[in-house]
């Protein structure tokens, strides 16, 4: 169905780097494509309109083509252009993508991210202020890329989560949550268990007793508080990737957001045979083929990435 690099990062335990790595980057991409058409929505009204919302139905408020992704899925691709053509992490490059695509009158972006991004573009500032109002998922996002590029170096992973969050949200909510989230994503790639997993999470609960997410409360919100609860909530009930994946995006809300982030980790946990072929055929193209050429290039450059042996086992 597409071409990618047919070599296969395999670590010293013989798991799939590389692999994982791509599932996570288009996992996310298609969470994001399935529920954008039900942004915003309640669950009661997305029964009302699809039963269940389990195709690339494309509309919504921001009348998209089935398949066509929204501003979660570019802003990380700024990252991830902006470290491959910088061919190491570069805070400056980011920066500078995300003012590239803004200028491009994108179709949605959120008011936090807007803020950050036009701060920098009249200050040069690499970091927002603290601000109790940045407390949205926008920075959460984004994490994909920084997994990938950080894979083997929790420090690393840590000070670039921060680093890329604090470019348009500065929120200690937000900060923990990129972590967790990061760390959750390295995890899943390194193939480990869903109770490795949930240790980590609970490690956040601990710190952090706003996420507890059992019993779950239901709000799928674009806090980053509700999405961390729903993401968990529905990754660790689903038992694959399209069962995750659906039942963040049917319970509506920030449906794009959420979905993208389980999709993130339920691509990286299940693997790329995963992902349903028939989602896959509708991702909008360019998008896919520069998820393709771009997590090959991140797995390279990460201190995981530098150690690996380069086989050729696996093709699509
Ligand atoms: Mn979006
Ligand atoms: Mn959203």
């Amino acid at each position: 169905m597409f071409k990618v690099d047919k070599r296969a990062h395999v670590d010293a335990e013989g798991n799939e780097v590389l692999t994982r790595s791509l599932a996570s980057f288009l996992g996310f991409a298609l969470g994001d494509a399935l529920g954008a058409p039900a942004e915003f929505l309640t669950a009661g009204e997305i029964k009302a309109r699809y039963g269940v919302l389990r195709e690339m139905a494309g509309g919504g408020w921001l009348r998209l083509k089935a398949g066509q992704v929204t501003d979660d899925t570019e802003m990380s691709l700024c990252i991830a252009r902006a470290v491959c053509r910088s061919g190491c992490w570069d805070l400056s490059a980011i920066a500078g993508q995300f003012v590239a695509w803004l200028k491009t009158r994108p179709i949605d972006v959120g008011d936090t991210c807007r803020r950050g991004i036009r701060n920098f573009m009249l200050t040069g500032r690499l970091e927002t202020s603290p601000n109790t109002w940045d407390g949205g998922n926008g920075a959460l996002m984004r994490m994909v890329p920084v997994a990938l590029v950080t894979q083997g170096n929790d420090e690393q992973l840590d000070l670039r989560a921060v680093e890329q969050a604090h470019l348009t949200h500065n929120h200690e909510l937000s900060d923990a949550a990129c972590r967790c989230y990061g760390r959750l994503l390295q995890l899943a790639i390194e193939g480990r268990s869903k109770s490795r997993l949930r240790r980590e999470v609970d490690s956040l609960v601990g710190e952090y007793p706003v996420f507890t997410f059992e019993p779950y409360r239901g709000l799928a919100s674009g806090y980053v508080v509700d999405t961390m609860q729903t993401v968990c909530h529905h990754f660790f009930r689903g038992r694959d990737f399209e069962e995750c994946v659906l039942a963040a995006v049917n319970q509506g809300g920030d449906a794009d957001t959420n979905g993208a982030i389980i999709g993130g980790l339920a691509g990286a946990f299940y693997g790329l045979e995963s992902l349903p072929a028939r989602w896959l055929k509708k991702l909008d193209r360019r998008v896919m083929r520069e998820i393709v050429e771009l997590s090959g290039k991140l797995v390279d450059l990460s201190p995981m990435g530098k150690t690996c042996k380069v086989s050729n086992t696996w093709q699509v």
